[in-house]
Parts: structure tokens; C-alpha cells; sequence
């Protein structure tokens, strides 16, 4: 790791770098940092995914009377029911049926990066500082993309 005082690359045993900066505080900060990166690139993915979702939510609003009527008119006029009644049924059903596909792919990778929050361990801090570091030593940009959060979520 670097140390933050003389920015020296110091052996991840030692706890004190060479120029006598408590290098153990600093990695406990720089996880603290990586965690509340994670927790807010979470939020921004659950917003991002909260707004794909809106407008299908609207569409299975739509497909709503056509399941409430067919059924009201089940209870209430039991002696009318009639197999054209039950066809009205199946454009919602077919409404909510891809609703709840399309909901289940777009929150993949939402519950992905929920997994890897509750999951995640001092290793995979490790392992994305290294991946970093070898990334920025490779000389690539400064935007990283975490693969391990979510495939598609830039820290
Ligand atoms: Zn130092």
C-alpha cells in the first residue's frame, strides 16, 4: 500500500510506514471509504432502477380494470359469466406476466450489488484496491468500474 504522509509503497504487515504514520489507521479509513462508496453507489443504482421501473408500473395500471371487471363481474352477476368474460382477463395477465420479467431483469443487478453489501469482507476491499491500483499503473483513465459491486455501477 501507499503511505498518505510520504506516498512511499510500504509492506501491508508493517502497521507504522517508515516515516512513522500509522499505516493500520489508514487502511481502516480507506475501508470505511470504500464502504460508504458502496453503500451510496447502491442507492444511486436502486434510484436508477426505481426510474426504468415507473413507467411499466403505469402500464400494468392500465392492464388493472381488465383483470377488476371480469372478477366484479364474477361476484356480482355470477349467472352472466360467460367465457368471453374470462377472455377479458387475459390481457392483463399477459400485462403482469411480462411486467414481472422485465422487473426481474432490471433488478438483477440491484440485488447483485445488495448481495455483495451484505456479503462483502476486508478481502474484496483488497482485492478492488489492487485491481485499482493495477488498473491506475496500467495507466488506464480515472473512472473504475467496480465488477465485483455491480457490473455496471462507476465508483
Ligand atoms: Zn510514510
Amino acid at each position: 500500500m501507499t503511505c498518505a504522509n510520504c506516498r512511499k509503497t510500504e509492506y501491508l504487515t508493517r502497521d507504522y510506514c517508515r516515516c512513522g504514520h500509522y499505516l493500520g489507521g489508514q487502511l481502516e479509513d480507506e475501508y470505511i471509504a470504500w464502504e460508504q462508496q458502496l453503500y451510496s453507489a447502491h442507492c444511486s443504482l436502486s434510484e436508477r432502477t426505481e426510474s426504468k421501473l415507473r413507467p411499466f408500473r403505469y402500464i400494468v395500471l392500465l392492464g388493472l380494470p381488465f383483470l377488476v371487471v371480469p372478477l366484479a363481474q364474477m361476484a356480482f352477476l355470477a349467472e352472466r359469466v360467460s367465457v368471453a368474460t374470462l377472455f377479458w382477463m387475459a390481457p392483463a395477465l399477459v400485462i403482469f406476466g411480462v411486467f414481472a420479467i422485465i422487473e426481474r431483469f432490471l433488478t438483477r443487478p440491484l440485488q447483485r450489488s445488495a448481495m455483495f453489501i451484505e456479503n462483502h469482507t476486508f478481502a474484496d476491499f483488497f482485492d478492488q484496491k489492487h485491481q485499482i491500483k493495477s488498473a491506475m499503473d496500467a495507466g488506464s483513465d480515472d473512472k473504475w468500474t467496480v465488477t465485483t459491486n455491480s457490473h455496471t455501477t462507476e465508483i
